[in-house]
């Protein structure tokens, strides 16, 4: 049986570690710490290192994919507006804390929720492991 086709001749395939896996690359590339992954998720063929948190950065503050649970962060109870502050704050449905959702600076940054994944990724953290099914 011929698997699918490469991206690459020489690119490597994986398995998925669960069955609603999506972080894990489905091709890897490269040696050591030129180990690339794919990305699963990008429209076209863009590969991070393993090494250096490459990999594990794009997925979970590009996508917001969870490395703990393989799965999309979930998203905020609810969100307002901080007139005071200035900012958007989001309501974490684990810790219940509104955390800031956007800068105060006004900077462009290409995910907006990039502020809430950062929260997210720590906050829903170890203790929610990927379930195998
Ligand atoms: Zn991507
Ligand atoms: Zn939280």
């Amino acid at each position: 049986m011929k698997g699918p086709n490469p991206p690459q001749p020489d690119a490597i395939l994986q398995t998925p570690k669960t069955r609603s896996d999506m972080y894990t690359p489905r091709w890897l590339l490269g040696q050591g710490s030129f180990k690339s992954g794919l990305c699963p998720l990008c429209p076209t063929l863009r590969w991070f290192r393993m090494k250096f948190s490459a990999y594990w950065y794009h997925m979970n503050f590009h996508h917001g994919i969870s490395s703990h649970t393989f799965l999309p962060f979930p998203a905020p109870s609810a969100m307002r507006f901080n007139r005071y502050r200035g900012v958007k704050e989001a309501l974490c449905p684990r810790c219940h804390q509104w955390v800031v959702a956007s800068s105060s600076k006004n900077v462009a940054v290409k995910v907006q929720e990039i502020y809430w994944w950062k929260h997210a990724q720590k906050c829903f953290g170890k203790g929610d492991r990927a379930i195998s099914n």
